[in-house]
């Protein structure tokens, strides 16, 4: 099937019950047992959901995997999946992670005995020679946040299999109509579900999609016996968000190319990072393993004080953390959404306080760049 069949069908039938087209919102604690041991396959809330099982079989069909495994939120996600190693194991992280990610690698499993460090995930030679005897897992984005830098996925695929590494891809930016990380060469794709997947900025939640069986079953153990999961309503929010995703990411990547290409010859503009601009560094790597550039686009203004002056300028680019809703954001990632990562690890990757980044919503893609031009000027 296509995307679009899938996204809008894959997880879900009429329910049993009504025949409601919707999937209802299981919005109950407990189910009834007809005997002891006799029941519907439903016995507790938090271990089986219907709503959430029709997003988890969803996102499974669109990542091209197995099993499709969601949590409350996108880092509960990603704590699941550090939740498969043991203490001493030692994780290699991409250099310019979601601020949130590193800060559970730092702030919380790195006193719990997992060992990391970070590395610049570009050059594959690079994470070979990072990679020690005890490293059992690699965690990227691609097109990392907000530097849009790419990783070449099947090349460090191909390095993670031989070296017995687990390879983790955090496809949030991109999601599954653009990028199939799985197909590719990763063993666990995550998503925070509150971005593009969900699209409208009125839902938080987490997924992990593998198509290894044994992963995908102890994934399952550990959203049932550690307990982050999603409540139903924001499963059925966020399954009701997908079956528009293929629209929306059609119109988030029109919307920014034309953004991305307004910025470039801003003069007030220093450098505009997006994959989809001949400028980009790696844009044939963009061209090869992604469908389409995305809706995000970084620009560097040329100071702190200009980023400052310019920010609360904007009409309709909401001041907001997050991203990927049908509506535009701005952000000023070294005070906001990348402020729990020290300094030094911002400079290191170009993350200046010069720098803002663009989520181009869905809107009249004129009046986005009137609202910037006004903005800038
Ligand atoms: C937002 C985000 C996360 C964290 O997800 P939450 O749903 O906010 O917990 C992880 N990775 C990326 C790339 C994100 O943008």
């Amino acid at each position: 099937m296509g995307f679009s069949t899938d996204a809008i069908h894959a997880g879900q039938r009429p329910d049993p019950t009504t025949g409601a087209v919707t999937v209802p919102i299981y919005q109950t604690s407990t189910y009834v047992q007809e005997g002891i041991g006799r029941h519907k396959g439903y016995e507790y809330a938090r271990t089986q959901n219907p709503t959430r099982e029709a997003l988890e079989a969803n996102l499974a069909v669109l990542e091209k995997g197995r099993h499709g495994v969601c949590f409350g939120s996108g880092l509960a996600a990603i704590h699941a999946v550090v939740q498969l190693l043991k203490a001493g194991d030692h994780v290699l992280l991409a250099d310019n992670l979601y601020g949130g990610t590193y800060r559970l690698m730092a702030g919380v499993m790195a006193p719990l005995g997992l060992p990391f460090d970070t590395i610049s995930p570009i050059d594959p030679a690079v994470i070979a020679a990072a990679i020690r005897s005890d490293t059992r897992m690699l965690v990227v984005e691609s097109p990392t946040n907000p530097m849009m830098q790419l990783v070449d996925l099947e090349a460090v695929g191909r390095l993670c299999r031989e070296k017995g590494v687990l390879f983790v891809v955090d496809n949030t930016f991109m999601t599954p109509y653009f990028q199939n990380p799985l197909e590719l060469g990763a063993d666990i794709v995550v998503h925070s579900a509150t971005k593009y997947l969900n699209g409208h900025s009125d839902m938080v939640g987490g997924a992990v999609i593998t198509a290894d069986d044994g992963l995908g079953e102890r994934l399952r153990y550990l959203q049932n016996a550690a307990g982050a999961v999603p409540g139903p309503f924001d499963c059925w929010l966020a399954l009701r968000g997908i079956k528009s995703l293929a629209l929306r990411m059609e119109r988030h990547d029109a919307n920014a190319r034309r953004v991305a290409a307004f910025l470039e010859e801003h003069r007030a503009v220093t450098r505009v990072i997006y994959p989809g601009l001949e400028s980009h560094p790696q844009h044939a790597l963009a061209r090869r393993q992604m469908r389409g550039f995305g809706g995000m686009v970084s620009a560097v203004l040329e100071s702190a004080e200009e980023a400052a002056r310019v920010l609360p300028r904007f009409r309709l680019f909401a001041l907001a953390e997050s991203l990927g809703g049908i509506e535009s954001l701005i952000c000023h990632p070294a005070s906001m959404t990348h402020a729990a990562v020290p300094e030094a690890e911002r400079e290191k990757v170009g993350l200046t306080a010069g720098l803002v980044r663009f989520s181009v919503g869905c809107e009249d893609v004129e009046d986005l760049i009137e609202d910037i031009r006004r903005a800038l000027d």
